[in-house]
């Protein structure tokens, strides 16, 4: 049975087609482009194709991709009745959701409804879940997975900012959290690989790519984490500022004569590792630049470090202890710079890495701590699109 795992964005789709039985990936590509002409990514074990296409919808788009999909040398499929069903990622699902869900025309009017506090993801969510259900019969289910869902077990004394609370009932102000399918992965993936159930470990992961956030995960349970009513609160990202001292907004605003948008596209766009080092928000191109001697670029990186050993101290304390740290996304799966630069001076917590065989991990599983080290540190690549296929094959009845 075969899955197609969709995340689109406002001119994207980017797809997987999974076959359930041995979860193997067959297909992966990238629509982009989409109503500025088109382009088409394809790539399965046959070969990949790139090529100019016409999308100027998200509809066109899908019909492209299924075509693809079904036609010529590299098809995987022989008709789009083989898929089964489609999983969407969907960024926020707000208090409304609190695990993954059948989509039907009520689900889709209150994710219009959640809106205003996904402007950059939502309506893009939407527009793809309804381009794609026109183009599927209606006997193939869809299924909705939030990023926001996994965090829903937040308690409420991390989830309340301290406004009037007047504020939180009347717009839904609050730390929602994102990056939930992925901490979700590699706190069960790294639990299996232990060998322990996840119900009796404390993890912290750590998902850091161009957005980056961490999660305290208790027993299984997400009790916190770093972003919040948006995916700008928390460590500082690629051109994200993540959490800075609320009154620059109001400052900034006064002496750069900044409107909404300026202010927002400043802490959205020009900031993090880009408006530190003033180069690049590419971690690679950061190292790179560091190596040479680029004083603000080191800057960067030393941030970076910083905040993440803050954040896995402070997790630690609000779990009472921690057993795993676990880093995944391309800068923790990759960087063991940053890895060894988040871990180090943290042995009083008994975090004790393993640099000789940190330095040559890249994208795969493996234990980085040393033998004896109290806590664990492993690094597991994320999988998001694999928790959508899973929840997408349960939900539906599959
Ligand atoms: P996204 O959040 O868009 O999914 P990714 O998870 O792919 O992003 O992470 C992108 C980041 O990972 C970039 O900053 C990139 O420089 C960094 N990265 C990828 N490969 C490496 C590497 N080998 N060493 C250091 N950083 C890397």
């Amino acid at each position: 049975m075969k899955i197609l795992v969709i995340n689109a964005g406002s001119s994207s789709l980017k797809y997987q087609l999974i076959e359930m039985e041995t979860e193997a990936v067959i297909a992966k590509g990238l629509c982009e482009r989409i109503g500025l002409g088109g382009k088409i990514i394809h790539k399965t074990d046959k070969g990949s194709a790139q090529y100019d296409a016409d999308f100027p919808t998200h509809q066109q788009a899908f019909e492209e991709l299924v075509k693809a999909l079904s036609t010529g040398g590299p098809a995987v499929i022989s008709s789009m009745s083989e898929i089964a069903a489609v999983g969407h990622r969907v960024v926020q699902g707000s208090d409304r959701f609190s695990a993954s869900a059948l989509i039907d025309e009520d689900m889709l009017n209150t994710l219009e409804s959640l809106n205003d506090l996904a402007p950059l993801h939502n309506p893009a969510n939407i527009m793809a879940i309804r381009a794609c259900m026109n183009v599927f019969s209606k006997d193939v289910p869809q299924v909705a997975v939030f990023d926001t869902a996994f965090h829903q077990t937040i308690p409420e004394k991390a989830y309340i900012y301290p406004i009037p609370y007047e504020l939180y009932e009347k717009h839904r102000i609050r730390r929602y959290g994102f990056h939930g399918s992925s901490h979700r992965y590699v706190s069960t993936r790294v639990a299996e690989l232990i060998g322990k159930p996840l119900f009796q470990l404390k993890v912290i992961a750590c998902h850091l790519g161009n957005g980056s956030s961490i999660a305290a995960v208790d027993r299984g349970k997400s009790i916190d984490t770093t972003m919040g009513l948006t995916p700008l609160e928390g460590i500082a990202m690629g051109t994200r500022c993540g959490s800075i001292d609320p009154s620059i907004v109001t400052f900034l605003m006064e002496k750069e004569s900044l409107d909404i948008k300026g202010v927002n596209d400043l802490m959205n766009k020009q900031s993090g590792y880009l408006g530190i080092s003033g180069l690049t928000n590419d971690l690679r191109d950061l190292h790179e630049a560091a190596a040479k001697g680029n004083k603000r670029a080191e800057l960067a990186l030393e941030i970076l470090k910083y905040q993440l050993l803050k954040y896995i101290g402070s997790f630690a304390a609000a779990m009472g202890g921690v057993d795993v740290v676990v880093f995944t996304g391309g800068i923790g799966e990759n960087s063991h710079k940053i890895r060894l630069g988040a871990c180090a001076g943290l042995e009083f917590m008994g975090i004790e890495l393993d640099e000789e065989v940190n330095k040559d991990v890249f994208s795969r599983e493996v234990e980085i701590s040393k033998p004896g080290s109290r806590v664990k540190v492993w690094v597991v690549p994320t999988n998001e699109e694999l928790v959508i296929a899973r929840d997408t094959k349960e939900i539906a009845g599959l």
